[in-house]
């Protein structure tokens, strides 16, 4: 409380903290609705192939258009949607959207993976691994082309149940990954213990390279670490031209970043990958 500082303080606390509860009560209003407006779009941003030089995949990354306030990023919204319980229909509609996406870029002679990212909630919830089966059937997605990016945070807190439902979805053919890496609190024994397929090293890891040497060492380490585990690696954030040569000397499988492309509508990215060409590429 600002009880100390004043009363002219205090009130201007208490207003403050009003605006800002009403600005959330709208948001929260508005995103009840935002659904059935159509106003949820998917971007997407390729991921490299370190070795190849190829788009190997791309992460679906949802935006909000709204209405008045443009585009709310989703480190805005997806903490609403999750305590409203609308991340159960929000995260099924982008599951839906980004399959299907991946489905007309195999008809188009694209061979890659889209990962989606699923929030705690949806894998809690327990029918997770039926929605999963169910959009790959309505949408005809081999299961192959799809990933789907799981945070620690969920992962740890009901270890044995998530490594069971890990390994339900896994079943199905889908990939793992573990975004954010490095930032939580897995050890080599759980990740042992996990079906995944991939590690994404969280960007503020990358951002130091090739200069700190304490990111170095980090990133050194969770390479090495995860090609014991026969698990991939993928960087995130990757910005420069430098980071991009200091990962490749370290091995590092895949690469995403705005140093190759920033996310982007749907349609940009089909043109993307339409006009990419491997020589003219990193
Ligand atoms: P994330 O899954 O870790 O996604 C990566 C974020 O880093 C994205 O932010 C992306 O735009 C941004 N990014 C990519 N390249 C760079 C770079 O080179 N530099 C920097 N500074 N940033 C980069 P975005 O799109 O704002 O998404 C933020 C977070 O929101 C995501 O983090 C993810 O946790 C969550 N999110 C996004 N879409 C969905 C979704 O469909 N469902 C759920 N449950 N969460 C989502
Ligand atoms: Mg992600
Ligand atoms: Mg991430
Ligand atoms: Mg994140």
């Amino acid at each position: 409380r600002a009880r100390q500082s004043g009363q002219g303080r205090y009130q201007f606390y208490e207003a403050d903290m009003s605006a800002r509860s009403l600005d959330r009560f709208e948001l929260e209003t508005d995103l009840r609705a935002a659904m059935q407006r159509q106003e949820f779009e998917l971007f997407y941003q390729p991921q490299i192939d370190l070795q190849t030089g190829e788009v190997s995949g791309a992460e679906a990354l949802i935006r909000w258009n709204h209405p008045t306030r443009g585009r709310v990023p989703p480190d805005q919204f997806i903490p609403i949607a999750e305590e409203t319980g609308l991340i159960h229909p929000i995260g099924q509609w982008v599951l839906e959207e980004a399959c299907r996406q991946a489905c007309l870029w195999q008809e188009e002679g694209h061979e890659l993976k889209v990962s989606v990212n699923l929030s705690a909630l949806q894998l809690n919830n327990g029918d997770i691994v039926d929605v999963v089966r169910q959009v790959l059937q309505q949408t005809g997605l081999s299961s192959r082309w799809l990933e789907l990016e799981l945070t620690e945070s969920y992962l740890f807190e009901n270890f044995s149940r998530s490594a069971r439902v890990l390994k339900r979805l896994r079943l199905l053919g889908v990939s793992l990954a573990l975004d954010d890496f490095g930032t939580g609190y897995s050890s080599l024994s759980y990740l042992r213990r996990l079906t995944l397929h991939r590690l994404k090293i969280d960007r503020s890891f990358v951002k130091g390279l090739p200069d700190d040497p304490g990111d170095l060492a980090i990133v050194n380490t969770i390479i090495a670490m995860a090609k014991s585990l026969s698990l991939e690696v993928v960087a995130e954030g990757v910005e420069t031209a430098q980071q991009h040569q200091s990962l490749l000397a370290l091995g590092c499988h895949t690469s995403q970043g705005y140093y190759y492309a920033a996310p982007e509508s749907a349609q940009a990215f089909r043109h993307r990958l339409a006009t990419f060409r491997r020589a003219e590429q990193y």
